[in-house]
């Protein structure tokens, strides 16, 4: 099963694809966490990638399409996954039908999480980001057991540098200008899903179950 999340930044993907992800037995790809951990580790690519991450800029095509084809070529892959902030521009998708093409094989579902703008400031502010695993909390909505702590590994949680008001409303101008044409452009392959994504978290999920099929 290949799924697509899309979605506004914050709109939910990370959160219902780490439970598909757990749900159906396949990888969680996504290309925010794959340039965070370049940027924990101190890579060259996690340089590169900081500067536009920092900005609220996407990081260039040159720079994310062949590090996820690379990624979705290796064996955990075999069986599906699920992506989760790729593609985010045209020109990435036609990249990765392209790649799938070769193969034989195509995305089954583009699942859209629509969340208006107005919700978004207010997801991204309280969004805390474990360090360590990569989990997400909400302060208000999803929070932690414990203020500040991850559920799962204890580690710290902390507020993405890209989370800061200044940054999301330069996220939502560019997500609307090059990532919202990918709504349209699966809608035409003819799998596109949408689910209400300002419900709470488990009844989006439910909804998601619902296409996917138990
Ligand atoms: P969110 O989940 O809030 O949408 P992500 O973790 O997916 O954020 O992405 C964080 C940042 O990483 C983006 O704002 C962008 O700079 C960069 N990024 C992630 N995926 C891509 C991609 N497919 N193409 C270009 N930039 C990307
Ligand atoms: P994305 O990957 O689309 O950027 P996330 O999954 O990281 O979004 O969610 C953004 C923020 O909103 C996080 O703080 C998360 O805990 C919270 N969140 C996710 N789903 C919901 C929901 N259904 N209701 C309220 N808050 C949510
Ligand atoms: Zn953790």
């Amino acid at each position: 099963m290949k799924i697509i999340m899309l979605g506004a930044p914050g709109a939910g993907k990370g959160t219902q694809a780490k439970m598909i992800a757990a749900k159906y037995g396949i990888p969680h790809v996504s290309t925010g966490d794959i340039f965070r951990a370049n940027i924990k580790n101190g890579t060259e690519l996690g340089k590169k990638a900081k500067t536009y991450m920092d900005a609220g800029q996407l990081v260039p095509d040159s720079l994310t399409v062949d590090l996820l084809i690379d990624r979705i070529s290796q064996d955990d892959c075999a069986n599906g996954y699920v992506l989760d902030g790729f593609p985010r521009t045209i020109p990435q998708a036609q990249c990765l039908e392209d790649a799938l093409a070769a193969r034989g094989e195509s995305v089954d579902y583009a699942i859209n999480v629509e969340v208006p703008d107005s919700n978004i400031v207010n997801r991204m502010g309280g969004r805390r980001a474990c360090v360590t695993c990569g989990a997400t909390y909400h302060i208000v909505h999803i929070p932690p057991k414990k203020e500040g702590i991850c559920d799962k590994c204890g580690s710290g949680l902390i507020l993405r540098d890209d989370d800061k008001p200044e940054t999301v409303q330069n996220r939502l101008k560019v997500y609307h200008e090059q990532t919202q044409p990918l709504i349209d452009f699966y809608s035409k392959k003819g799998v596109l899903k949408e689910v209400d994504g300002t419900q709470e978290m488990n009844a989006v999920f439910e909804d998601i179950v619902k296409i996917l099929g138990a």
